[in-house]
């Protein structure tokens, strides 16, 4: 197996370029796992580590750009007020080994449904931001993922950050597993609130082939929602959001779950983490 360690983000690319199967490598956290169980012998690994270029976020004009190779420690650590939804989210992700190697870049490049940083880039509409020698392009995140375990990176192509809106609005993630640590969710709910413009981004995660944004839940509760007067959202429009975002979901049963208890868990957890979130916007009054 060949092994590059290049200490540039062009070096990098370059390297890409030459060996079009090179296998990135940030955290290692999936990639690991996979050489370990050998379900994967890559002639050549392109360690990512030392580039320095992809560990960086900066914030321009209200959005953020946050490098690929950023840790959860970071982000929940650094970016918990700009971006909360997806710090919450980071909180849930393995253990603080696993948040201290493990990058919202390789959640990406893995593109589980059950990834968990997901729900929280496709509620706020984040782009991926990938890279080649030929250029840079941007591809919102809900076109990058594919399918299971698949996503649009071209083999020349390497991902070089996410950008993604400040947060304009209280935001929640609250995931379902077999226990409350180290591990892979069940189901799980990204929701963002934007008060500004009167909408709702809400994301499934772990419910269907890829995260599904539940776009007529957020129809439904946008034309509900009282945001000058911040009323409290009535039961009744809190059980209609639920069963909406239970209808978005097409889950499979597998050996973490029934797909009946999947689409049961989505509409509780869009119920709660809703009634969290416009709690905290009317408390913010
Ligand atoms: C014990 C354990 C617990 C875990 N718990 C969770 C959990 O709770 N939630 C969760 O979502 N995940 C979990 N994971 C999976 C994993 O930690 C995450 O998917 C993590 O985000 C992967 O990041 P990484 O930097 O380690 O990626 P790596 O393993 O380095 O890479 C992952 C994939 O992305 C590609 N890649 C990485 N960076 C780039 C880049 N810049 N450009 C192009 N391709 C790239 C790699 O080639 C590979 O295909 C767990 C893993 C383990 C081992």
């Amino acid at each position: 197996m060949e092994f590059y360690s290049p200490d540039s983000w062009c070096e990098a690319l370059e390297i890409k370029a030459g060996y079009l199967d090179a296998v990135p490598i940030v955290g290692g956290t999936d990639v690991m796992v996979d050489l370990n169980f050998d379900r994967e012998r890559p002639d050549v690994v392109l360690d990512l580590t030392r580039v320095l270029e992809i560990q960086e976020w900066e914030e321009e004009n209200g959005r953020l750009r946050v490098g690929a190779g950023v840790t959860y420690t970071r982000i929940i650590a650094e970016l918990r007020d700009e971006l909360p939804g997806l710090a919450m989210a980071s909180r849930t992700v393995g253990s603080p080994q696993i948040r201290n190697r493990g990058t919202v870049g390789g959640n990406l490049g893995t593109a589980s449904p059950a990834g968990d940083a997901l729900p929280p880039l496709y509620a706020s509409d984040a782009e991926v931001e990938l890279a080649s020698t030929g250029g840079t392009r941007h591809v919102p995140v809900t076109e990058f993922v594919t399918g299971p375990k698949r996503n649009a990176m071209r083999p020349d192509e390497l991902i070089a950050a996410f950008r993604i809106p400040r947060a304009e609005g209280p935001q929640q993630y609250s995931k379902i597993g077999t226990r409350n640590a180290m591990v892979i969710a069940v189901c799980a709910f990204g929701l963002a609130l934007h008060p500004e413009q009167g909408k709702v981004g809400a994301c499934l995660g772990s419910a269907a082939p890829t995260p599904v944004r539940a776009r007529e839940a957020e129809e439904f509760i946008e034309g509900v929602l009282e945001w000058d007067s911040r009323d409290e959202i009535r039961e009744s429009a809190l059980e209609r959001f639920g069963e909406l975002v239970g209808e978005a979901a097409s889950p499979i049963s597998d050996v973490r779950s029934t797909a009946a208890y999947r689409t049961h868990a989505a509409g509780v957890l869009a119920r709660r983490t809703l009634k969290w979130a416009w709690d905290e916007y009317r408390r913010s009054e």
